[in-house]
C-alpha cells in the first residue's frame, strides 16, 4: 500500500482515495455523508410511519422467550462497518418480536408513555443539536427556552404563582418523577439540617459538619402506603430513613392530615425527624387523590417539612378548568412534578418539576469547581440548570414540549384528556352494567378504572357507599367501601380475579396490570393511550331480530353503535337498552336502498359519533316467489337485490375512504347458507346473497394491504322477521310444493341462537387472528375457532390451499 502522504496536497489526496477504493474490496468506513443520511433518515421516518398505522394490528405483548436476541445477533460486533440498509432490516427481525408496544390501543398497562409526531420531531432536533447544555454559555436557547415553556405549562395547569420563574420559584425538566423525588428531597435534607444548625446557633465548620452528620441519621420521609415506590427509593438514596402511612377504602386511599399529624407526632416522640412529606395526586395504583385541604392545615404547623406533590401521572388534569382548584390548592407544598410523558403527548423523558425556592435547591445542588466557572454564571443573571438537577449534562428536552404546546394548543391539550376521560367512563360504565360478574374498587379516575371479578355465588352483602372524595367537585361520586368479607370471601374474590388476569395476559391480547390494593387483588385498566379510540360501528337492519342483538353485541364489546333501521319506535327503545345496559348509541332512521341513504348514514354516524370502524351490513328483506311470477312481481323481485346487495355495496364505498385514509377497518354483510345451496322459490334472495359473499371476496382482492378487513358471514339458521310472509307474493309461495320439499330436508337443522352469532361477529371486527380469513364467506353458527386455527396456519393450512370459505365451482 502507498505510503501515506505527511502533507496532503488535491492530487495526492485523490491517488490516495482511488488507491484505497480500487484496492479494497470492502468499505473500510461506513457511510455517514449527508446524502446516505437523507436516504436512509428518509426510509426510518417512512418504516416509523408504517409503524404507528399497523400498531393497531400487532400483538401488544411480544412472544419471546428470555435472551431471544442472544440468538438472533452475532456474538461479537462487525469488524467492518455495515451498509444502513442491513442495520434497518434488523428492525424488524430482531428488535420488533421483542418489543411491548406501549402505543399500541391494546396497552393498557401501568400509565400510559405518550409518543406524538411533534414529540418525535423534537428528539430528532434535540438529537442533531446534541450538547450538554449544564449551563446558560452551553447553549442559551436550551436553557430559555426551558424557562419559558415551563413557565408556559405552570399556566396551562393553572399553578400557583410561586412556581413561576419571575418570583423565586421556577421549573425545570428531569428525566422522571423518580428523579424529581431524589432532588427535592436533597434539596429537602439540607434545608432541614441547615435551619436546624442555624436555631442551635452552630457556626464553627467542624461541629456543623459533626451535627450534620448526626442530625442526618435521624431525618424520616413520610408519605402514603399508596405513594410511588420511588419516594422510598429516594429515601434510601438521600440517606435517610422512609416510614409510610396506611390509608384506607373508605377514604379513597387518600392520605389524610389527621393521619399526617399523627405521624410527624409518632416519630418525633421517638426523637425522629420528619423532614419531607410526599403527597400525591393520582396514586399508582387507583388514582388517588391525597386529601390536600386538610393535609395543608397539618402543614402549617411544621415549616421545616418539604412537602412536595408528585403528580406524575395525573397531573396532565390539570389543563382542565374542572380539576384545577387541585392546581390552587398546591399553594402549600415546597416543590411539584408532572410527567408530561405520560399523559400530555409528550415523548418519553420530560418530567416538568416546579419549585417554590429555587434557591433551596442551587443552595443544595450547586458546587462550581473553575472550570465551569463563566462571567454569565458570575453575573447571576442567567440560569444554570445543572445547579437543579443531579447530573451535571442534560438533554434538549425543552423542544418537544415546545413542539407539542404549539401543535395542540391549550385547547387540543384539553380535548385530548376529556376524550380520555370519556373512554374510561365509558369503560367503567360496560364494567357496572354487568354487576353480575364484576365490581368496581374505585370509579374511574383520570382514565384509570379499577376492577375485580366476583367470585360465583358470592356470599358478598351489597356495598355500602362512601364518598370517595371525587377530585371534581362537581361529581357527586361515591365508591363502595370494602364489605364485611371474611376471609374466605375475600381470598375466593382474589382468586378469580387473578386466574382472569392470568388468562387475559395469557391472551397476550391486551397488556393490562394487576396490583393488591389493601389485600384486595384488582385489574387495573388504563384509558389514557394517545391511540386508545372508541370504535365506531354502523349496524343497519338493527330494529329487530338478528341486527338487534348484533348491535347490542357492539355496544356491550365497548363500541358506539349508529343502528340503522326504517322503523324509529324499534330503534329508539334499542338505543335506550344499549344505554341502560353502560353503552352507547345513537338511532338512524332511513331505508338503506334508497338513493343517497348510504352517504347520509355515514355521514350522520361521523358527525355523532365519528369515523366508522366497523360497518355490519345487516339489512335484507327476501321473497319467496317462482320464477314464473308475474310481471308487476319482478320489481319485488329486484327491489331484494336493491337492499341486499346495492345498499351494502353503497355503504361500503361511503366508509371506504376514511377508512383507508385511516389504514383500518372491517366491513362485513350478513349473507346466508342459501347463497351456495340448491333452494328453490328463493331466486331472488339466493342470487342476491351469492352477489354479495362474491363482491366481498373481490373486494379483499381490491383492499390488499390497506389494513381493511372485508367479510360476509352466514348466520345459519336464525328465527328473524325475514322469513315471515309479509306480502302476497311470500304468503302464497310458502305453499310451494318445491319450497315445502327443500323445508322437510332441513327440518331438522337446529336453530341457532342471535347472541352466540352475534358474538361471532364482534369477535371478526375484534380479533387479530380472524385477519387469516380476510375474504372469506364465514359460516358463524359453526365453531370458528377451528377454522381460525387452520387458516392462521403457513399458506393457510386447508382453508388456504382448498379455496373453502369462498364461493367456487368445484369441476371434474
Ligand atoms: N409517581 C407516580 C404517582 C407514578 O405513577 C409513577 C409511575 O408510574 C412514578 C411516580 C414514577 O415515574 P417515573 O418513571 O417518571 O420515575
Amino acid at each position: 500500500m502507498q505510503k501515506r502522504p505527511t502533507q496532503i496536497d488535491s492530487t495526492t489526496t485523490e491517488r490516495y482515495i482511488v488507491h484505497v477504493f480500487t484496492r479494497s474490496s470492502k468499505p473500510t468506513a461506513p457511510s455517514t455523508t449527508g446524502q446516505a443520511f437523507l436516504e436512509a433518515a428518509g426510509s426510518v421516518v417512512n418504516d416509523i410511519e408504517r409503524y404507528y398505522s399497523t400498531l393497531p394490528s400487532r400483538p401488544v405483548l411480544p412472544s419471546i422467550s428470555p435472551g431471544y436476541l442472544q440468538k438472533l445477533l452475532p456474538s461479537a460486533p462487525p469488524t467492518h462497518g455495515e451498509a444502513w440498509s442491513d442495520i434497518e432490516r434488523d428492525i424488524e427481525r430482531a428488535i420488533m418480536p421483542g418489543i411491548t408496544h406501549w402505543q399500541s390501543p391494546k396497552y393498557m398497562a401501568f400509565f400510559a408513555a405518550s409518543s406524538t409526531y411533534p414529540g418525535i420531531l423534537g428528539e430528532m432536533w434535540s438529537a442533531a443539536l446534541t450538547s450538554a447544555n449544564f449551563n446558560w454559555i452551553c447553549s442559551p436557547a436550551v436553557t430559555e427556552l426551558e424557562t419559558i415553556v415551563l413557565d408556559w405549562l405552570a399556566h396551562i395547569l393553572a399553578l400557583p404563582d410561586i412556581f413561576l420563574s419571575k418570583g423565586e420559584g421556577g421549573g425545570v425538566i428531569q428525566g422522571s418523577a423518580s428523579e424529581a423525588v431524589v432532588t427535592v428531597m436533597v434539596a429537602a435534607r439540607e434545608r432541614y439540617i441547615r435551619r436546624q444548625l442555624e436555631r442551635r446557633g452552630v457556626t464553627d465548620p467542624d461541629e456543623v459538619e459533626d451535627q450534620s452528620c448526626e442530625l442526618r441519621g435521624k431525618l424520616v420521609a413520610i408519605a402514603s402506603a399508596e405513594a410511588h415506590s420511588s419516594t422510598k427509593k429516594g429515601a434510601i438514596i438521600a440517606g435517610t430513613r422512609f416510614r409510610s402511612i396506611p390509608v384506607h377504602r373508605s377514604d379513597g386511599y387518600a392520605l389524610t392530615g389527621e393521619q399526617v399529624r399523627a405521624k410527624i407526632e409518632e416519630l418525633q416522640a421517638k426523637g425522629l425527624h420528619p423532614y419531607y412529606l410526599g403527597v400525591t395526586l393520582g396514586t399508582t395504583n387507583t388514582c388517588a387523590v391525597d386529601d390536600f385541604e386538610s393535609v395543608t392545615e397539618v402543614a402549617k404547623d411544621y415549616p421545616d417539612i418539604w412537602i412536595h406533590c408528585d403528580a406524575a401521572y395525573a397531573g396532565s388534569a390539570l389543563v382542565l378548568p374542572e380539576y384545577q382548584h387541585l392546581s390552587k390548592q398546591m399553594t402549600f407544598v415546597d416543590s411539584f412534578d408532572m410527567n408530561m410523558h405520560k399523559w400530555l403527548l409528550t415523548n418519553f423523558d420530560a418530567s416538568c418539576l416546579y419549585v417554590r425556592k429555587r434557591k433551596d435547591l442551587t443552595d443544595a445542588l450547586s458546587i462550581t469547581p473553575t472550570y465551569l466557572k463563566n462571567q454569565f454564571t458570575d453575573s447571576g443573571l442567567v440560569t444554570d440548570y445543572r445547579d437543579w438537577q443531579i447530573p451535571l449534562g442534560r438533554r434538549f428536552r425543552s423542544l418537544k414540549i415546545w413542539f407539542v404546546l404549539r401543535t395542540w394548543g391549550v385547547e387540543g391539550l384539553k380535548q385530548h384528556i376529556r376524550h380520555h376521560l370519556k373512554l374510561a367512563d365509558l369503560f367503567a360504565g360496560l364494567v357496572e352494567s354487568r354487576s353480575d360478574i364484576f365490581r368496581l374498587l374505585t370509579p374511574p379516575k383520570f382514565a384509570l378504572t379499577v376492577l375485580t371479578v366476583k367470585p360465583r355465588n358470592s356470599k358478598q352483602p351489597e356495598l355500602a357507599k362512601v364518598d370517595a372524595g371525587d377530585p371534581r367537585p362537581d361529581q357527586d361520586q361515591q365508591i363502595p367501601i370494602e364489605p364485611e368479607t371474611d376471609d374466605e370471601e375475600l381470598k375466593k374474590a382474589n382468586d378469580i380475579t387473578k386466574e382472569v388476569y392470568t388468562r387475559l395476559d395469557e391472551t397476550k391480547e391486551f397488556f393490562l396490570t394487576a396490583s393488591v390494593i389493601g389485600g384486595v387483588y384488582a385489574i387495573r385498566v388504563v384509558s389514557s393511550n394517545p391511540l386508545a379510540e372508541e370504535k365506531y360501528t354502523i349496524v343497519t337492519g338493527a330494529s329487530v331480530g338478528l341486527g338487534r342483538h348484533i348491535a347490542k353485541a357492539y355496544a356491550a364489546a365497548g363500541s358506539s353503535v349508529a343502528c340503522v333501521a326504517r322503523r324509529e319506535p324499534d330503534l329508539k327503545s334499542l338505543v335506550e337498552e344499549i344505554k341502560s345496559a353502560g353503552g352507547h348509541a345513537v338511532a338512524i332512521v332511513a331505508d338503506v336502498a334508497e338513493r343517497g341513504a348510504p352517504k347520509r348514514i355515514v355521514s350522520q354516524t361521523e358527525s355523532e359519533l365519528g369515523p366508522v370502524d366497523i360497518l355490519c351490513n345487516n339489512a335484507a328483506i327476501s321473497r319467496i316467489g317462482p320464477i314464473t311470477l308475474e310481471d308487476e312481481n319482478m320489481d319485488i323481485w329486484w327491489r331484494v337485490h336493491e337492499v341486499n346487495v346495492r345498499a351494502p355495496v353503497a355503504l361500503i364505498r361511503a366508509v371506504l375512504p376514511s377508512m383507508m385514509e385511516r389504514k383500518t377497518g372491517t366491513v362485513i354483510t350478513i349473507s346466508s347458507g342459501v347463497a351456495s345451496m340448491a333452494l328453490p322459490v328463493m331466486t331472488a334472495y339466493a342470487s342476491s346473497k351469492a352477489a354479495i359473499s362474491k363482491f366481498h371476496e373481490l373486494l379483499t382482492i381490491e383492499l390488499k394491504g390497506t389494513g381493511i378487513l372485508s367479510f360476509s358471514a352466514t348466520p345459519g339458521l336464525v328465527q328473524t322477521e325475514l322469513g315471515k310472509p309479509e306480502d302476497a307474493l311470500n304468503k302464497a309461495a310458502m305453499d310451494h310444493p318445491l319450497l315445502k320439499a327443500f323445508m322437510g330436508s332441513v327440518s331438522g337443522m337446529k336453530n341457532q341462537q342471535p347472541e352466540v352469532l352475534a358474538d361471532v361477529l364482534v369477535a371478526m371486527s375484534a380479533d387479530e387472528r380472524f385477519k387469516a380469513l380476510d375474504g372469506k364467506f364465514i359460516s358463524a353458527d359453526r365453531d370458528v375457532e377451528p377454522v381460525v386455527k387452520e387458516a392462521e396456519k403457513e399458506g393457510g393450512g386447508r382453508v388456504g390451499k382448498e379455496n373453502l370459505y369462498t364461493i367456487t365451482i368445484p369441476q371434474l
